[in-house]
């Protein structure tokens, strides 16, 4: 580490406030409002989903054009640092920080008995309203049904990982869909939810523009 100590006292301070600054658009708000981001000693941008990293962070808005901006050197000012990461390496590494975290909750979601894993409780839990789904890439026709099309009109479903992914994590052979009606993780899926979009929205712009 080579901060100077100034540095590490506006870290602290910094600690104390909540408001959090934009490396990408400037602006100014509540540090849940914002990603984490932290400075690898090689140079590489890591994502900071729950905020618990040590080393110097900057903060930055999940808005692709917040991103661009920070990118093309509004994170360079942030850390005053060279910063190696592209955009391409920037999105990847935003999916599978978001994948890995996605893991976590389905498996504490499952542990502390919060998930309905399979097409016939998921589709029981969601009749109650306010469930949130997460249905496989690859979950074929059940991606279809009526349960699952209203929650994604709703914005209430993550798709990710293969059957049988989401099965090793859940104990099965498959799963196409699990769903949960607890609220902290209902709340934490909106957020990766958004922040899967984002990170896919960058992949579809021009990166010159
Ligand atoms: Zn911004």
């Amino acid at each position: 580490m080579t901060e100077t100590k100034d540095e590490v006292q506006t870290e602290i301070s910094q600690e104390k406030d909540s408001t959090r600054t934009c490396a990408g658009c400037g602006a100014s708000g509540d540090r849940h409002t914002f990603m984490r981001v932290v400075l690898g000693d090689d140079g590489s941008l890591v994502l900071d989903l729950q905020r618990s990293s040590f080393g110097r962070g900057a903060n930055v808005h999940s808005d692709p054009a917040c991103i661009k901006r920070a990118l093309r050197g509004g994170f360079a000012r942030a850390f005053r640092a060279e910063i190696v990461t592209t955009m391409p390496a920037f999105r990847e590494m935003g999916q599978l920080a978001v994948e890995r975290r996605l893991r976590g909750l389905l498996v504490s979601a499952w542990r502390k008995r919060a998930l309905a894993v399979g097409a016939d409780a998921a589709r029981e839990l969601s009749s109650h309203g306010g469930a949130r789904a997460v249905v496989a890439n690859d979950a074929g026709s059940i991606a279809q049904e009526r349960f699952v099309l209203e929650m994604v009109t709703n914005g209430a479903v993550v798709v990710a990982f293969r059957r049988g992914e989401l099965g090793a994590l859940l104990g099965r052979p498959e799963v196409s869909v699990c769903a949960t009606s607890d609220v902290g993780i209902a709340q934490e899926l909106d957020r990766l939810h958004a922040l899967q979009m984002s990170f896919s929205s960058l992949s579809s712009q021009n990166e010159s523009a």
